[in-house]
């Protein structure tokens, strides 16, 4: 774009960034309420295993509903709740309706594994580890299958505590995923003494990689450093058939994308997982 005076940018500038806190607060009261008004709901997004193309379980994924904003994208009220001090309400909601739909859905599929996103201000919070032992033991659950999936940079955030904190999660038996891996700065090496069950390559890498021979390279060593650290590897963002051949071809355990599914209301995904509980290959099943 053409360089505008320096008065005009100003300008320009200024009041595009008015638009954006008032929105900001906007959301952040409308947020406060959100859980009371139910207007929070979780969709889930199908997970399989790569080898066999079987149901892994599912990530869960927060949306809210606003009767005047519409569909606000987590992307956008994640952050501002994390900056306005009330993402941990969020964090308990989605973990109290994330292990109560678990509770039903190893009812389907004993094997079915939940994913659960936990901001990084929260995941060093005493009060959450107390939550998810509670709710697990009233579930009945079993904490091997429920993953708890910290970003990269809220690894960098929280460095003091984070080790602690994860292996604490571990000793309960739940398993940790580093989510978004490629995004930030950390690496791998410095990743690795955290401790941490599952590596997700973050979808930029993954979404094109069939004609990027740069992605490629990318995804393949990710997956084959992961490997030797004892990890297992899941992708997102998987949109096409040759992503998922290239992912396979990795060894890459677990994957996730519009391919397979996009994340679902629960009672669709319920009768997703129902449809899908007995087939032997869901990939070969849906493209044929
Ligand atoms: P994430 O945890 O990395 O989740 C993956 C995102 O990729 C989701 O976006 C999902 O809908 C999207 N996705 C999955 N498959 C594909 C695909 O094939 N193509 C494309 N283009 N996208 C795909 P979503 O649901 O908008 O969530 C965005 C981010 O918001 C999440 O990234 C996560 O960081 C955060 N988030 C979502 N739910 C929660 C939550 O309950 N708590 C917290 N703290 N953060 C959450
Ligand atoms: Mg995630
Ligand atoms: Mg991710
Ligand atoms: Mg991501």
């Amino acid at each position: 774009a053409a360089k505008p005076a320096g008065t005009h940018k100003w300008q320009l500038f200024d009041f595009g960034n008015s638009i954006v806190s008032q929105r900001r607060i906007k959301i952040a009261s409308a947020l406060k309420v959100a859980i009371e008004r139910e207007q929070l709901s979780l969709y889930l997004q199908p997970q399989l295993h790569l080898d066999s193309g079987r149901v892994y379980g599912a990530e869960a994924l927060l949306r809210w509903h606003h009767p005047e904003l519409g569909v606000v994208p987590p992307s956008e009220f994640i952050p501002i709740a994390e900056s306005s001090g009330i993402v941990f309400e969020l964090t308990e909601w989605v973990v109290e309706t994330g292990l109560k739909q678990q509770a039903e859905l190893v009812e389907l599929l004993a094997s079915h594994t939940l994913s659960l996103n936990i901001s990084g201000k929260d995941v060093g919070r005493k009060e959450l580890s107390v939550q998810l032992i509670e709710l697990i033991n009233q579930y009945a659950l079993s904490p091997i299958q429920i993953v708890l999936e910290v970003t990269e940079s809220a690894t960098v955030d929280n460095e003091r505590t984070l080790y602690d904190t994860l292996a604490d999660y571990r000793k309960i038996g739940l398993r940790v995923a580093i989510d978004d891996f490629g995004t930030g700065y950390s690496s791998l090496a410095y990743l690795s003494q955290l401790g941490f069950d599952k590596l997700k390559i973050d979808k930029r890498f993954v979404m094109d990689l069939e004609s990027s021979k740069t992605n490629q390279t990318i995804c393949k060593a990710t997956c084959d450093m992961a490997h030797s650290l004892g990890s297992v590897v899941v992708a997102e963002g998987i949109e096409s058939e040759g992503s998922y051949r290239q992912l396979q071809s990795y060894q890459c355990e677990i994957g996730q994308g519009y391919f397979i599914s996009r994340p679902l209301p629960f009672e669709e995904y319920k009768a997703w997982l129902q449809r899908m509980i007995d087939v032997e290959d869901v990939i070969h099943y849906l493209t044929s």
